[in-house]
């Protein structure tokens, strides 16, 4: 296993991103499904340049609440990140997207609606979650899946896991102030919303949305 302190000066980051973004908190589920589009039509372009030979097969993003457990996941089948990809665009580059956020709005109230402008991307899951578990299986072949785990403070462990299909799942542990996120009408209606006409089918239970 690995452990480390994501690189930033900030030292929680957790609290602060909710300050800044506390109207606006149901954006994540935006960020983190244009993330598993993303990776989804990657995985395409490599399978159409022939760098990808595997089978593609069923390409959808799937959303998941689980009540009990107080979780809501969101997986992709696309390209994955090895253990050295979760280093680098997790780690390290999407704290600096933070950390670019902090500075430019500091002293200044209101944060609605300027997430997205700084990449702060897959972060936006702490606004609403007290834990956030990455586990992920890149397409490469013969790649380890890894497991990345964070509790919004600059440290995370990043240990090999084992993961059957290739692509990334988000398991966001949904705080307590958050639980209008653990209620399925709430969630149908965010993917209504933000998830209409995108490229990669989206299903939310049995229903695609
Ligand atoms: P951005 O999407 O603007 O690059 P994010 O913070 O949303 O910023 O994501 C950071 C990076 O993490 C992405 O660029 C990508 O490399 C990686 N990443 C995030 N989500 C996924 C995913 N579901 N599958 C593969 N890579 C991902
Ligand atoms: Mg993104």
């Amino acid at each position: 296993m690995q452990k480390g302190a994501i690189r930033v000066q900030t030292e929680n980051i957790f609290p602060i991103i909710k300050k800044f973004l506390y109207s606006d908190h149901e954006i994540f589920i935006r960020e983190l499904v244009s993330n598993a589009v993303d990776a989804t039509q990657k995985l395409k372009t490599l399978a159409s340049v022939g760098e990808f030979k595997g089978e593609l097969g069923a390409l959808e993003i799937t959303v998941k609440l689980d009540k009990e457990k107080k979780t809501l996941t969101i997986s992709d089948r696309g390209v994955g990140m090895t253990a050295e990809e979760v280093d680098k665009y997790i780690n390290q580059v999407a704290f600096s997207g933070a950390e670019e956020f902090l500075t430019k709005y500091k002293g200044q109230g209101d944060g609605t609606n300027i997430i997205g402008h700084f990449g702060l991307g897959f972060y936006s899951s702490f606004m609403v979650s007290n834990e956030v578990e990455i586990i992920t299986k890149s397409h490469k072949e013969g790649v380890a899946a890894v497991r990345w785990e964070c509790d919004g403070s600059p440290e995370y462990t990043l240990e090999e896991t084992t993961k059957e299909d290739r692509g990334t799942d988000i398991v966001m542990h949904i705080n307590e102030e958050s639980e209008e996120f653990l209620d399925e009408h709430r969630i149908q209606t965010i993917l209504e919303k933000f998830c209409k006409f995108l490229p990669v089918p989206v299903k939310f239970g049995d229903k695609q949305i």
